[in-house]
C-alpha cells in the first residue's frame, strides 16, 4: 500500500488523538490489534466504505452489526427524512414508539418492550429489572461474553476487551480498571458451552441468582455456536427462580425476524436488543414476560428512564428496517447463500495455501480463526484465544490493502448485508486469495 492512500486517515488520526483518548470512540476502531491507521470514513453506500482518501472497501463490519440492508438504503433514508421534517426529539411518547413496539413484541413473542439507546442500557435495564422482580443481588455470566461496559458486565468480557489484551486470557475479572471489585464480586463468571459447570454452578447459588445473561450465538469472542446440551441447562437455570436473559443485541433480527432465540428454539423470560432494531440509529431495547415488565417505572418499583428513549428519528429507522426484513423473508436465505459461499471460499483458499483456519458460522455471522483445528470445532473462549492473532493481523492488512474491510479482530464477528452480491464475494475471495498466498 503506498502511503498516500492513508494520508487524510493518518492526519485525521492524529488530530483525534489530541482529543479523544486513542483517537477513537470506541476501541475495536483503532485498529490497535492487527496495526496501522485506522481508515477514517468519509461515506458508506450499500455494500461499501470510502475513506477520507476517496478509497473504497467490500465493508464486512456493517456498523458491527446494525446494517443489515446495507448502507444508506433508500427506505431507510427516507424514513429518517420524512421523521426529519416533523422534529428531532420531543420528551413526550409519539406513534412511532407504539408501532415499533407493536412490530417487535408481534415478531418476537414479547410481552412488553422498553426502548433505550444501546445495547449497554438495554442489559444494564434488563439485569436491574431482573434483580427488582427476583430480590435477589447475583447475576452469572459466561467468560468471553460481552453485553456492553455496565460496570457489573465488564467482567471475564469479550469484544475490545479480548481484543486490547492482545488474546491474554483468564484476565482477573474485572476486566476494566475503574470497576470496583465490590460490583464484580456481584457477577459470577462461567464457561460458556459448559453445561456441567453452569448446573453445578445453580446447584450451588441458583437460589441467590436473579438472572443468567448470555449470547444465544456468541459474537464477541469471535463466533460460538451453542451446543445443544448447553442451551438445555440454560432452560434449567429457570427452576431456581432466576431469570433468563437472551442478549440478542447482536443477533436479533440478523439470524432471523426472532433472532438467535427463535432459531434455536429458546425461551428467554427476557431479552435484549440493540444495533439492526435502531437500523443504523442509536437504539436498544428490551423487553419479554409481561409480568416481568410491569415491575419497569412508572408502572413498578424498577426505575429506568432515557431523555432521548424512543427519538422519532431513531424509531422511523428501526421501523423502516424491521419492516423491511419483513417483507422480504428471502433475505435471510440470500445471506445465508451468501455467507456460506464466504465460508466455502476461504476454507479452500486457506487449504490450498496452507494456512491453519477454523472457521464458525451461524447465517451472516461469520469468524474465521487462525487455527489448526477442524472447521466448528471452537466452542469455548478459551479455544477461541489460541488462535494466531500475528497470522490474522497480517492476513487482516493483505485484505486492507485489497479493498475488503474485515473485522480488525480476531475475536470478532464479520457482517454479512443484503446489499452483498457475487460481485463483492469475488472481490473478496480474489483478496483472500493473495492475502493467504502471503503476497503484500
Ligand atoms: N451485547 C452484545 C451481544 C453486543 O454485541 C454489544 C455490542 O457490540 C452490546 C451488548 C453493547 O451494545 P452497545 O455497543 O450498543 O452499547
Amino acid at each position: 500500500m503506498t502511503s498516500s492512500t492513508t494520508t487524510r486517515s493518518e492526519a485525521l488520526f492524529e488530530r483525534a488523538r489530541a482529543v479523544t483518548p486513542g483517537g477513537v470512540n470506541s476501541p475495536v476502531r483503532a485498529f490497535k490489534s492487527v496495526g496501522g491507521v485506522p481508515r477514517f470514513i468519509r461515506e458508506a453506500h450499500g455494500a461499501y466504505l470510502t475513506d477520507m482518501d476517496g478509497t473504497r472497501y467490500v465493508d464486512y463490519i456493517g456498523s458491527w452489526g446494525p446494517m443489515i440492508l446495507g448502507h444508506d438504503h433508500p427506505v431507510i433514508r427516507e424514513a429518517i427524512a420524512t421523521a426529519l421534517t416533523g422534529g428531532t426529539s420531543f420528551g413526550a411518547p409519539g406513534e412511532r414508539e407504539v408501532e415499533l413496539a407493536e412490530l417487535v413484541t408481534r415478531l418476537t413473542g414479547a410481552g412488553r418492550v422498553r426502548f433505550v439507546n444501546s445495547g449497554t442500557e438495554a442489559t444494564m435495564s434488563a439485569l436491574r429489572l431482573a434483580r427488582g422482580f427476583t430480590g435477589r443481588k447475583f447475576i452469572v455470566k459466561f467468560r468471553g461474553n460481552y453485553h456492553g461496559h455496565a460496570d457489573g458486565l465488564l467482567v471475564e468480557a469479550g469484544s475490545g476487551l479480548l481484543t486490547n489484551a492482545s488474546g491474554v486470557l483468564g484476565a482477573a475479572a474485572p476486566s476494566s480498571a475503574g470497576v470496583p471489585e465490590e460490583y464484580a464480586s456481584l457477577t459470577l463468571v462461567s464457561e460458556y458451552n459448559d453445561s456441567e459447570a453452569l448446573d453445578a454452578l445453580m446447584r450451588l447459588r441458583g437460589h441467590e441468582i436473579a438472572a443468567v445473561i448470555f449470547e444465544p450465538v456468541v459474537g464477541n469472542a469471535g463466533v460460538l455456536v451453542p451446543t445443544p446440551d448447553f442451551l438445555a441447562a440454560l432452560h434449567r437455570v429457570k427452576a431456581s427462580g432466576a431469570l433468563l436473559v437472551a442478549d440478542e443485541v447482536m443477533t436479533g433480527f440478523r439470524l432471523s425476524l426472532n433472532g438467535a432465540t427463535g432459531l434455536l428454539g429458546l425461551e428467554p423470560d427476557l431479552t435484549c436488543w440493540g444495533k439492526i432494531i435502531g437500523g443504523g440509529l442509536p437504539v436498544g431495547a428490551y423487553g419479554g414476560r409481561a409480568d416481568v415488565m410491569d415491575f419497569v417505572s412508572p408502572q413498578g418499583p424498577v426505575y429506568q428512564a432515557g431523555t432521548l428513549s424512543g427519538n422519532p428519528l431513531a424509531m422511523a429507522a428501526g421501523l423502516a428496517t424491521l419492516r423491511t426484513l419483513e417483507a422480504d423473508p428471502g433475505l435471510y436465505e440470500r445471506l445465508e447463500a451468501y455467507t456460506a459461499a464466504l465460508a466455502a471460499g476461504l476454507r479452500g483458499l486457506a487449504t490450498e495455501a496452507g494456512v491453519p483456519l477454523s472457521i464458525n458460522r451461524v447465517g451472516s455471522m461469520l469468524t474465521a480463526f487462525h487455527q489448526d483445528v477442524p472447521d466448528g470445532s471452537i466452542r469455548t473462549y478459551v479455544q477461541a484465544a489460541r488462535s494466531d492473532t500475528a497470522g490474522f493481523a497480517g492476513w487482516f492488512q493483505g485484505m486492507l490493502s485489497r479493498g475488503v474491510y474485515w473485522a480488525p479482530s480476531q475475536f470478532e464477528s464479520i457482517f454479512v448485508s443484503g446489499a452483498h452480491t457475487d460481485r463483492e464475494l469475488n472481490v473478496t475471495l480474489e483478496a483472500a486469495r493473495a492475502a493467504y498466498g502471503g503476497t503484500p
